[in-house]
């Protein structure tokens, strides 16, 4: 079968390589010069298998709007950007804030989670595929015993969902990153997630795309797409900047640019493009480094080890489509990383980036058919599309090829907001 795969993100060419490897004709299409130079090019570089929680929760509200009143926040809202979108998307995701959305969002989050993990685990048997990994888990730092007793509130979740998960005292923090002894005395606690993994999504979807070279991928660089044909229940064609190009299966992977080409074909994906920053500098002194990924509960910023760099990403920020550099989000993480690994990182020259985060208001990703029969959703990956890649591309892989998917689908598709 020939596929048409729409977008170059790590979610695009994940996805080729499954159909490729299912033994279909696999074009993918992308506006960009190369593979992963958008939302998957500089984020935070962690493999949440098991931190995977959705953004909505019973205390949420709240918590926004005290964290909207600080300077150092996790969440800023660009009220200059907002639009009808802007807030029809804010208040649905309003409504998945109680404990009965938060625990049937949380289970479908971690159920395509962990068979990623399956997923990448298989890959790094069969391809030598290098991407600054690390499999050292996360270590959530608490600068306060407020945010300890707060943590412990949630316990419970991590325990039912049967999460590996241990709520450790500073000492065990030092334990697993040496470079916070620098910092003593700012450390309360934390929690430790050993199963998860770090890792550079940019050099990852790279590194496969090149593979999936090897499989005979054809990828169709430079080459914006400008719209879906129908024809009755079916897509007829994709108009491109090179011209009409037909497929038998057509794969939606635009991230958060997915729901503004399917609106003309009457098909509403409630995606918004979640605004995010990232620094990135070369590591200065090895032993003021973190060895795998430290999140400041304070600020929400994660902080990672790659080989000889440091990822420090983070912030929430409704802006629309509006992809400006803003200085002061800069301080913000920068703020983080100065101040629980002082030294480490050459934080003057770091690379500032921003990304939009293709959101859905329950944070579960939307995997599945849509009313026209030949095309396909793998798209809305949110705040963790790196971490579930592998999973929601081999299920995609699996629907197309007309295979069982090997995770249950209920919930993932595009139906639940019906
Ligand atoms: C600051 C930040 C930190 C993050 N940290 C993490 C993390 O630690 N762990 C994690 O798991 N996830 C993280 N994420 C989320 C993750 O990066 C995204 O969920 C993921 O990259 C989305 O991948 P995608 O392929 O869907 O989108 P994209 O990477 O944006 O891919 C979509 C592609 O479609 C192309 N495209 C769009 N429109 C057109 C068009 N008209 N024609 C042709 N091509 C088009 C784009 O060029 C792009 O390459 C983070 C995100 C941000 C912003």
């Amino acid at each position: 079968m020939k596929v048409l795969i729409l977008g170059g993100g790590v979610i695009g060419v994940t996805s080729a390589w499954y159909l490729a490897r299912a033994g279909h004709e696999v074009t993918l299409v992308e506006r960009q010069p190369e593979v992963a130079l958008e939302t998957s090019f500089a984020n935070a570089g962690m493999l949440s298998f098991d931190y995977s929680t959705p953004w909505g929760g019973p205390g949420v509200p709240l918590k926004a709007v005290k964290w909207s009143l600080q300077e150092i926040s996790p969440l800023h809202f660009n009220l200059k950007e907002f639009d009808l979108n802007t807030v029809s998307w804010l208040l649905k995701m309003l409504a998945q804030c109680n404990s009965d959305a938060f625990n049937i969002n949380k289970e479908r989050m971690l159920r395509v989670a962990r068979y990623s993990r399956d997923c990448f685990a298989a890959l790094r048997n069969e391809l030598p595929i290098q991407y600054d990994g690390r499999q050292r888990g996360t270590l959530v730092v608490f600068r306060t015993p407020e945010q300890i007793e707060a943590a412990e509130k949630d316990l419970a979740v991590l325990r039912k969902s049967h999460i590996l998960h241990e709520l450790i005292d500073r000492e065990a923090c030092i334990r697993a990153e040496p470079a916070l002894a620098n910092v003593r005395d700012k450390v309360a606690g934390g929690l430790s997630l050993p199963g998860d993994e770090t890792g550079d999504c940019h050099k990852f979807t790279q590194s496969l795309a090149q593979s999936c070279r090897e499989l005979g991928v054809n990828f169709m660089l430079n080459t914006r797409i400008d719209g879906l044909q129908t024809k009755g229940n079916d897509i007829e064609f994709v108009q491109t900047s090179a011209g009409e190009l037909r497929a038998d299966a057509y794969l939606m992977a635009l991230g958060s640019y997915s729901p503004l080409m399917l609106a003309p074909l009457d098909i509403h994906l409630p995606v918004y493009p979640l605004k995010g920053y990232s620094l990135t500098m070369p590591v200065l002194d090895e032993s003021r480094s973190p060895v795998s990924t430290v999140m400041d509960e304070a600020s929400k910023v994660a902080i990672t080890r790659f080989d000889d760099r440091i990822r420090v990403g983070g912030i929430a920020e409704i802006a629309s489509y509006n992809t400006q550099l803003d200085q002061k989000r800069r301080r913000t993480i920068e703020h983080s990383v100065r101040d629980l690994f002082p030294g480490a990182g050459d934080v003057d020259n770091a690379t500032f980036w921003t990304g939009l985060r293709p959101m859905t208001p329950d944070s579960v990703p939307v995997l599945g058919p849509t009313q026209y029969k030949n095309l396909w959703l793998n798209t809305g990956h949110g705040t963790l599309g790196w971490t579930m890649s592998m999973g929601s591309a081999h299920f995609i892989s699996d629907m197309i090829s007309g295979r069982t998917p090997e995770i249950d689908p209920a919930g993932l598709s595009l139906a639940r907001y019906s």
